[in-house]
């Protein structure tokens, strides 16, 4: 699988997929990302020689590893740890479960020495289209905003309306710093992509956003450069 990429837009920032000790949560219903783990000796496998392409040509990082930042096993966080101070690497964005914010002074802390950005993957913040995906935080953006940085959207899937997806990105850039809209793609999980909603996503609402440095639209899951099996 393809774990290190480049992303020069937006925030230009270089990118990991770490394997990790896998997603504790498991419950939402479009994903099945967290099959992406293994043992600390599997991830340490997996997770050395990407770490160590890391360059520090944009002086920021994105770490995400199919599951929350607490995830990540201890041994490779130390490796990512050494690795960034030594490319000299400023912006660490770390990708997180809304349950996991009680861990973010203790990442803060460990990471001092960097900017530490906390991205959470929220979905959506429509209760009714949470409960559909398995994911409702019962929190709102103000209340999330209150501990993360950034967070992600899903759009584009079955039972999900226009207008719900096009006030959660309203209601994601009022109060985030940057948002990641991801538009769903299909995988082994029971949740179905809807095209006709992807149509009109892509003709009324992303036309608005293509140029706004504080949103990236992906397409597909692997659009990161991240995640696939093609190397
Ligand atoms: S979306 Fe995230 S929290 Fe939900 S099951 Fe997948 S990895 Fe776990």
């Amino acid at each position: 699988m393809i774990r290190y990429s480049k992303i020069p837009r937006g925030l230009p920032r270089e990118i990991l997929l770490l394997k990790g000790r896998g997603c504790k949560y498991r419950s939402c219903s479009f994903c099945d990302y967290y099959l992406d783990a293994g043992s600390e000796e599997e991830a340490a496998e997996a997770n050395t020689p990407n770490i160590a392409r890391l360059t520090g040509e944009y002086g920021a990082a994105e770490v995400v590893c199919s599951g929350s930042f607490t995830d990540i096993y201890g041994a490779d966080l130390a490796a990512l740890r050494e690795r960034l101070s030594r490319v000299k690497i400023k912006t660490l964005i770390l990708e997180g479960h809304w349950e996991d914010r009680i861990f973010i002074p203790r990442f803060r802390e460990y990471f001092a020495q960097l900017n530490v950005i906390f991205k959470a993957g929220v979905e959506t913040f429509d209760p009714e289209m949470g409960t559909l995906l398995g994911k409702r935080l019962g929190a709102g953006a103000a209340e999330i905003a209150a501990y993360f940085n950034h967070c992600n959207l899903l759009m584009g899937f079955r039972g999900q309306t226009y207008q719900s997806a096009e006030t959660d990105l309203r209601d994601a850039l009022s109060r985030f710093e940057r948002v990641c809209v991801n538009l769903f793609t299909e995988n082994s999980s029971p949740m179905r992509r809807d095209e006709r909603l992807v149509r009109e996503l892509e003709e009324r609402l992303f036309p608005r956003f293509l140029d706004d440095p504080r949103v990236d639209i992906l397409r597909e899951n692997t659009d990161f450069g991240v995640g696939r099996y093609d190397e």
